[in-house]
């Protein structure tokens, strides 16, 4: 499962709300875990190797997984996408396309490690982009659901249900 959305849109908290932390594979936490700290960049090729090498080994043992990182580009997803086709496993994306106003605030209000405006700029247009396309943009990509999210009421009140 594959989270797609701007910093500041709610992936993590939603993430942590239905998955349990072994579930939950997540960019800054790697990047905390190499560097001591979640928002140093520098350390992005490291956090997305080590992510990509226990997102692979969880699928071959066909657990869940759940990528908790912007994935806003299409670059993103297609790297995520080729670990569930060599796993033989289906992705699911849940796209937080909720509206500039709400994200920027979400993420000028957080407690610690308030991204820079810009930054969720440039996330919330490489995300309309990736969805110029349409509802069928990421399935297009390769995903066999895509959930969309564009109300933040509608995101509340969401469940997920595991078979
Ligand atoms: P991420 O950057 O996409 O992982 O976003 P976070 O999950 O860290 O959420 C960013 C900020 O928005 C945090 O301060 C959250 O507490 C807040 N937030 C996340 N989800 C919700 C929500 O459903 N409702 C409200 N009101 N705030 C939320
Ligand atoms: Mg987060």
């Amino acid at each position: 499962m594959v989270l797609v959305g701007a910093a500041g849109s709610g992936k993590s908290t939603f993430a942590a709300g239905w998955f349990t932390p072994d579930e939950i594979l997540s960019s800054d936490a790697y990047r905390a875990s190499i560097t001591g700290d979640a928002a140093n960049q520098g350390a992005t090729r490291a956090a997305f190797g080590a992510l990509h090498t226990v997102l692979a080994r969880r699928l071959r043992e066909r657990r869940t997984a759940v990528v908790d990182a912007t994935s806003v580009t299409a670059r993103a997803r297609l790297a995520l996408l080729a670990r569930a086709r060599d796993a033989g496993v289906p992705a699911i994306a849940i796209v937080l396309d909720l509206p500039a106003a709400v994200v920027l605030a979400r993420n000028s209000g957080r407690a610690e490690r308030v991204v820079p405006t810009r930054v969720v700029e440039r996330h919330l247009g490489e995300l309309r982009r990736s969805l110029a396309g349409g509802g069928a943009a990421l399935a297009d990509e390769g995903f066999s659901n895509v959930i969309r999210f564009t109300d933040p009421t509608a995101l509340d009140g969401a469940r997920v249900i595991r078979g």
